[in-house]
């Protein structure tokens, strides 16, 4: 396997997921398996995450099938990292039961040489440190983008605001963003997190779709609407890894290939809510990718008419 132009770090879990039709335990998840198995349809991808002793080889065997590189995944004497969610009836809201860091707590990444060199990185929701460290081993990303979610903005605020500043584009929820800039609108939040010397803010809306807002720009992508949706989580890691697989694959960072990607992202996320943990990513293939865009460029098209 050669080496990656994508990099993923982020979590590797075990996920205890309940929807009001159906609760599971034990379902593979985490950040940098939802990205990197969107992201390896498009580009070499590698992932850098700590597993536990309890890891399922079955797992290993379903990342290494779909040709994600599994070098810079290390395995601990510790558990593997798990979390529960619990979604209410419209799958809207989601409340998190628990986090066991486990492997994670004292995970410092090591990356595989040819590793260092990749050019683009995606910083997935992971321990802001660890995000820091994986990129100080980076030797001359042409492109970072930057994840997260509210646990590290409550718990490593200041960890985060130190990484921002060394990231191109960051990647979050809009509740994440009010919460980490005090702001009430999205517009306003990507302001503020771009004085933080950001350049590309891509605020997710859940099935309102996403805003990306560059230096003077600003795009808007619906979310590719669904009528049944099993499991919601993952939908944002989706995202990112389809909109950095495709920065990658291009490899181009204009502001029309962001639009582009974003595409890519949103029809990625919507592949992966029809089912249950990333099952449905597991299965879908770079031909199913272009065939949904192709419907979503239909649907989001506008026709010219004076007015
Ligand atoms: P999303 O639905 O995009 O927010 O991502 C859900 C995934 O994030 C789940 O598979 C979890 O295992 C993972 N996750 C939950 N909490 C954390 C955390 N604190 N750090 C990293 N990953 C997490």
């Amino acid at each position: 396997m050669g080496a990656p132009r994508l990099i993923v770090v982020g979590s590797v879990a075990y996920d205890d997921i309940e929807t009001p039709a159906r609760a599971e335990k034990g379902v593979l998840g985490g950040s940098a398996i939802y990205s990197s198995l969107v992201a390896r349809m498009l580009v070499d991808t590698g992932i850098v995450a700590i597993v536990g002793r309890d890891f399922r080889p079955e797992d290993v065997e379903l990342l290494r099938s779909r040709g994600v590189n599994l070098a810079g995944l290390e395995t601990a004497q510790e558990l593997t990292l798990r979390w529960g969610g619990r979604y209410d009836q419209d799958l809207h809201e989601r409340e998190t039961l628990f986090t066991h860091l486990n492997a994670f707590a004292n995970f410092v990444p090591h990356l595989p040489s040819d590793f260092k060199e990749a050019a683009y990185i995606l910083l997935a929701n992971i321990d802001p440190d660890v995000q820091l460290q994986v990129l100080e081993q980076c030797t001359g990303p042409r492109f970072v983008a930057c994840d997260t979610m509210n646990f590290w903005i409550q718990n490593k605020r200041t960890s985060l605001l130190n990484l921002l500043p060394k990231v191109d584009a960051l990647f979050l929820n809009d509740m994440e963003a009010f919460r980490l800039t005090g702001q009430r609108n999205v517009l306003a939040a990507a302001r503020w997190i771009q004085k933080q010397g950001v350049m590309t803010v891509v605020i997710k809306k859940g099935e309102h779709g996403a805003v990306v807002i560059s230096q003077g720009n600003v795009h808007a992508a619906p979310a590719f609407l669904l009528e049944t949706v099993q499991d919601p989580t993952g939908a944002g890691d989706a995202f990112a890894g389809g909109m950095m697989g495709t920065i990658a694959c291009l490899n181009d960072t204009s502001f029309e290939t962001f639009r582009f990607a974003a595409a890519v992202g949103t029809v990625a996320a919507s592949f992966c809510v029809e089912r249950f943990g990333p099952a449905r990513l597991a299965e879908v293939t770079r031909s199913d990718l272009r065939s949904r865009l192709q419907l979503y460029k239909t649907l989001t098209s506008i026709p010219h008419k004076e007015i």
